[in-house]
């Protein structure tokens, strides 16, 4: 079984590939020959994710999945959440969106924050969904420097170190895209049994 993954991001390609390896052929967006922007004007990672895998079937016929993720702060009453990658302008700039959040946080006793993805699954005409999230808290200042966006001041819920601290093999396992994928791939398991 071939599936399409609605990305070109070497990370979160190699992240899936390994995951969903022996079940189907994941191919990337390149592999499709699709160069597009794909659209994305949802207000929820649900309807993003949708409309992002909805339009690689409709022009391009072939079953396909698309994440969207992001994270939410509860004393932002769940921002940046889709906005996540713009949150500080349209650069969409890691270094300014932490100066940013760390900015609205000073002072901010509540750090609670957890990261959502939702993968959206094309398959028999119908969309699945799948959620996976991770709690949190963000720090007060960077530690670490691995991983990408708000990794150096995002904390999970039962560490001491930040998500650009540990090793990138822990943080897929327990992060909310690996989560996500994970449910996706016990998805495609059962329909293939
Ligand atoms: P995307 O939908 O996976 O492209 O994520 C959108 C934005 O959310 C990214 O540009 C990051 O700012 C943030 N984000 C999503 N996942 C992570 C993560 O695992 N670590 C840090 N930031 C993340």
């Amino acid at each position: 079984m071939k599936l399409v993954v609605a990305t070109n991001n070497k990370h979160k390609l190699i992240e899936i590939r390994e995951k969903l390896d022996g079940l189907c052929q994941v191919v990337s967006l390149a592999e499709i020959g699709c160069f597009d922007d794909i659209p994305e004007y949802g207000d929820t990672f649900e309807a993003n994710a949708t409309q992002k895998a909805q339009y690689i079937k409709s022009k391009y016929g072939y079953d396909c999945f698309a994440d969207d993720s992001g994270l939410e702060v509860d004393a932002l009453g769940g921002r940046p959440g889709v906005y996540s990658a713009r949150y500080s302008g349209e650069d969409k700039d890691s270094e300014k969106n932490i100066d940013k959040l760390l900015a609205e946080l000073d002072g901010v006793e509540n750090r609670s924050a957890r990261f959502r993805t939702v993968v959206a699954l094309t398959l028999d005409d119908e969309v699945h969904l799948f959620e996976g999230v991770i709690n949190g808290v963000i720090t007060t200042e960077r530690h670490g420097s691995g991983g990408f966006g708000y990794d150096p001041v995002f904390q999970p819920e039962g560490y001491v170190s930040t998500f650009a601290e540990i090793s990138l093999e822990e943080k897929n396992r327990i992060s909310h895209r690996g989560v996500a994928i994970e449910k996706l791939y016990d998805f495609l398991k059962d329909r293939m049994n």
